[in-house]
């Protein structure tokens, strides 16, 4: 009682739910859904019937006053979103942070998360990521984001809509240059799962190449600045210098 549970819900697949998340969403008082009717069918396919209420961006500190006063009332609330991971390029942490303020106890149910998914099956064998999500919908701040990543050597994840694939990946190409691989991981754990990874420089006439490799959702995986590379230029650098030194009159 009194716990509001923050529960990952699938990213595509139905079978992609936890245990442990079915028993949460049977056994709440109330969910917490980003899109009832998302959720609806959800519990629908699992025979789970539950009180709902509506709780996305813009109504989350209302939503969270409501929240509170059942926890108050010794209820317990599971959280979830359309797909995912609440809280991560979702609502959820600003609920998840005024309950915990008013201490009450937040405890996750993990599960499924789009970036986690594509990292895991991309065949990216670096061992670090930088997980960004949304870049802006607008192509100057867009870039203007990009040129503050640009320098960072580790992997980047972002999220992308379908409608801004092309436009997005073109100002990949325009700030990050030709040659960074990038890895488009499309409607995972669906039908139509696609990986596909090339240079930068390919990448807008493979999206371009079938209206299929536009449609749906995906995550971007590019590579890193080259920092351990320039440092092995300036290693081999350093080698001739000091032979060429040594073998000077
Ligand atoms: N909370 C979610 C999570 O844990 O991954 C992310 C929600 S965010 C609003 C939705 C974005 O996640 C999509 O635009 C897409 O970039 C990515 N995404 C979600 N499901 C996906 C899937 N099945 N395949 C590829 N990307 C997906």
């Amino acid at each position: 009682p009194s716990t509001l549970y923050v529960v990952a819900t699938p990213i595509g697949n139905l079978r992609d739910i936890s245990l442990r998340a079915l028993d949460i969403l049977a056994a709440v008082d109330v969910i917490a859904a980003e899109d009832t009717r998302t959720t609806a069918h959800l519990l629908a396919h699992y025979s789970i019937s539950r009180k709902m209420m509506a709780l996305h961006q813009h109504n989350e500190r209302v939503m969270a006053k409501k929240v509170a006063n059942l926890l108050a009332q010794g209820k317990s609330i599971a959280l979830v979103t359309d797909a995912g991971t609440p809280g991560i390029s979702d609502p959820g942490s600003v609920l998840v942070s005024l309950v915990r303020d008013q201490g009450y106890k937040v405890t996750p149910i993990p599960g499924a998360n789009a970036a986690i998914c594509a990292l895991s099956a991309s065949g990216i064998t670096l061992p670090h990521f930088l997980f960004y999500g949304f870049l802006p919908v607008n192509s100057g701040p867009r870039r203007r984001e990009l040129e503050m990543l640009k320098p960072q050597p580790h992997t980047l994840v972002f999220y992308e809509a379908p409608h801004r694939i092309i436009d997005c990946v073109a100002d990949l190409v325009q700030v990050l240059g030709m040659h960074r691989r990038l890895t488009i991981a499309r409607e995972l754990t669906k039908v139509f799962e696609t990986f596909h990874s090339c240079v930068l420089h390919d990448a807008p006439a493979w999206l371009q190449a079938d209206a299929n490799h536009q449609k749906g959702e995906f995550v971007l995986l590019v590579s890193g600045a080259e920092v351990q590379i320039e440092e092995k230029v300036s290693d081999q650098a350093q080698h001739a210098l000091a032979l060429l030194l040594k073998n000077l009159p």
